[in-house]
């Protein structure tokens, strides 16, 4: 009897080897073809035993490998959003700072703005007078000073007008003390008229007394204006609720030009002694005082 032994390797047959238990005999050949395809059948099947071991080898590792990426992907994919979430926060806590210093800015600007009109206001205040809106006596006081220097300095005349309303008492006694107050602002108004250049300044020296600032002004120059003054007011009436009252001012000028020894207060006092001899010689008009070398 004969048996048939087929080795398959790898989809063809590759050999066919014949026994004969019969004959009991091998040949030489057939038992090295027999070794030799059990050879190769084994070496075949440690291979394909290899191939399967190394196919799950690295298909596990594969695998292994592929949840370590996922896991890697995922894990980026969470940092991603862990920062795209602080991204967000510090851009919404920036805008809220940048929010709270833009209001905080406005609110010190208008503080400032508040401050500096308020600072207006007051230095305003400090220097003029609050009835009749002409200088005040702390004024007088600072640029009649000032006004002394530059004329020092540019050797140019300076010339002070003392003005002070005739009989102004009977217009309070009269009228009453409203009608009063009425009278110097509407003489004020003259005052301010009065004034020729930008450099000249008229003052509430006190109660009814007024007086001018002339810079670069001579006698000549001073009595022009104070005459130029007295005229209009005594050609003026006022008026307090339907009552007319005349009025008249009398006026002393000092106009210093370089005399020796002579500073703001000599001035004012040569102007006072000219208005009291105004007054003396009999009102509505202007005197000069001189000063004796
Ligand atoms: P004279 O011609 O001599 O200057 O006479 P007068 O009446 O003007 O005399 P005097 O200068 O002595 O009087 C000033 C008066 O002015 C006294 C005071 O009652 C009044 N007076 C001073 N200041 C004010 C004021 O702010 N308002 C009012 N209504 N009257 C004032
Ligand atoms: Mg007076
Ligand atoms: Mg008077």
């Amino acid at each position: 009897m004969k048996s048939l032994v087929v080795v398959k390797i790898a989809g063809f047959t590759s050999l066919l080897v014949t026994y004969s238990p019969a004959s009991k005999a091998m040949t030489e050949q057939s038992a090295e073809h027999l070794c030799l395809g059990m050879g190769i059948f084994l070496g075949c099947l440690l291979t394909l035993l290899l191939c399967l071991y190394l196919n799950r080898h690295y298909r596990r590792k594969y695998q292994k490998l592929l949840r370590q990426l996922e896991l890697a992907k995922s894990n980026a994919q969470l940092a991603e959003q862990t920062l795209n979430t602080l991204a967000k926060e510090q851009q919404d806590s920036q805008d809220f700072l940048e929010e709270r210093v833009q209001e905080r800015t406005l609110e010190l600007n208008i503080a400032l703005q508040e401050l500096e009109s308020a600072n207006q206001e007051l230095e305003r205040k400090n220097v003029l007078d609050e009835l009749t809106g002409l200088h005040n006596r702390r004024f007088y006081d600072q640029k009649i000073l000032a006004e002394y220097r530059r004329s020092r300095r540019n050797l140019t005349s300076l010339s002070l007008v003392l003005i002070d309303i005739d009989h102004f008492k009977s217009v309070n006694d009269n009228h009453g003390h409203l009608a009063g107050d009425q009278c110097l602002i509407w003489l004020a108004q003259y005052i301010k008229q009065s004034l020729k250049r930008s450099a000249d300044k008229a003052f509430r020296y006190g109660g009814e007394e007024f007086c001018l600032i002339l810079p670069n002004t001579d006698a000549e120059g001073a009595l022009l204006v104070a005459e130029q003054l007295r005229t209009l007011v005594s050609e003026q009436v006022f008026k307090f609720q339907e009552v007319e009252v005349s009025l008249t001012i009398s006026c002393g000028i000092c106009t210093y030009h370089q005399q020796v020894d002579i500073g703001p207060e000599q001035i004012f006092s040569g102007a006072d002694k000219a208005l009291y001899q105004a007054k003396h010689n009999g009102r509505n008009q202007t005197q000069q005082y001189t000063f004796i070398d």
